[in-house]
């Protein structure tokens, strides 16, 4: 709660949004691989792949993928009666709840599995790639993997994506190569870890994963509009630098030619072009409304006046939300790293 706090603070005082967010979200995600990673280290019941494979994890990249299966599933329990297997009151219901509160926000937010590209990513700072943009199309990608997976998840009755795709996987469990198949998965894994969640972050600087991978940053692109917070271009401030367009980690502006750049709604919110954009041009806003453009810290306005920004609330949203989840296993990590010092 403490550095939940600190970081509310920090960006306060700074006015800078995404640098402070990404502090906190990659400490999340360095937890949550601690506290997963010891419980396999001690070889426990469930360290191991070897449950059966019809198993969809707990997991919010899953229920993307397989929500065809999910749908079924309530289908048949709603038709058979069976109601304790009505899921929706359970991963279902909090989805909504965070998709409600924070729309795609969710992925700069508080997706533990997210900050790991976003570490990578920054780890590098003025040595990466600094102007590096791709085709508009390329970052469809992430929608064409959902309905991929969602289709052969539901035609084979498998989570497609965790046993064959997704590189998550390896910061929960270990893997158990105990025949070819397994082995496949095992090699494919490693190298979409070894690409999508380190090399590339390291070399582009941007969140490779998230950007052209996640199944669920697609889903959460299409649901999070229920959600009013949106970050909106001023064209009339604008100067065209472009500055921004390099600097969004999950490539969600597009270049826009001669013309103005373009906020595409693959936009998950972190924050980072209203930080660098030198002319306030772009802001956090609610349903695109003018909010009175970017705040800047010590520019004149009361302490009190900020609270009441857009980006106040949506900071005050992601860190309460992001610091609950956190809350889940945070401790333990802590409480593991301190043994392992103490030992
Ligand atoms: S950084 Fe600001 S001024 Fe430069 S192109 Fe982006 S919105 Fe326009
Ligand atoms: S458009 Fe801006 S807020 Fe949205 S993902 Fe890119 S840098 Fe972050």
């Amino acid at each position: 709660m403490g550095f939940t706090a600190a970081i509310a603070f920090l960006v306060m005082k700074t006015g800078r949004v995404s640098r402070w967010r990404a502090v906190f979200l990659v400490v999340m995600a360095w937890a949550f691989v601690v506290r997963f990673k010891a419980q396999a280290v001690g070889l426990k019941a469930g360290a191991f792949m070897t449950e059966p494979t019809q198993e969809v994890p707990y997991c919010h990249v899953a229920l993307s993928s397989t929500i065809l299966n999910a749908a079924y599933n309530q289908y048949l329990a709603l038709k058979s009666g069976a109601w304790r297997q009505w899921g929706p009151l359970s991963l279902g219901f909090l989805w909504l709840v965070f998709t409600l509160a924070l729309g795609q926000a969710w992925c700069s937010w508080v997706c533990y599995f997210g900050g790991l590209d976003e570490g990578f990513s920054r780890l590098l700072g003025r040595f990466r790639l600094r102007r590096f943009s791709l085709p508009p199309a390329v970052r469809d990608l992430p929608a064409g993997v959902l309905i991929f997976f969602a289709v052969i998840s539901m035609t084979s009755l498998t989570p497609m994506f965790c046993l064959w795709a997704c590189p998550i996987k390896l910061t929960t469990s270990f893997l158990d190569p105990v025949d070819a198949v397994r082995k496949a998965q095992t090699v494919i894994l490693v190298v979409m870890a070894a690409g999508t969640l380190v090399l590339g972050p390291l070399i582009t600087g941007k969140r490779v994963f998230c950007g052209l991978v996640c199944p669920f940053g697609a889903w959460q692109s299409l649901w999070g509009q229920v959600n009013p917070f949106r970050v909106t271009l001023d064209k009339e401030s604008c100067t065209r630098c472009r500055l921004c367009v390099w600097a969004c980690p999950t490539m969600a502006i597009e270049h826009g030619g001669p013309g103005h750049p373009r906020i595409i709604p693959y936009c998950n919110r972190c924050g980072e072009c209203v930080d660098v954009c030198p002319e306030g041009a772009i802001s956090f806003t609610l349903l695109g409304l003018p909010s009175g453009g970017q705040v800047v810290a010590g520019a004149g306005r009361s302490p009190l006046a900020e609270l009441w920004e857009v980006r106040s609330l949506l900071v005050f949203c992601g860190l309460v939300l992001g610091g609950a989840v956190g809350g889940v296993f945070v401790p333990d990590a802590l409480r593991t790293l301190a043994k392992a010092l103490l030992r």
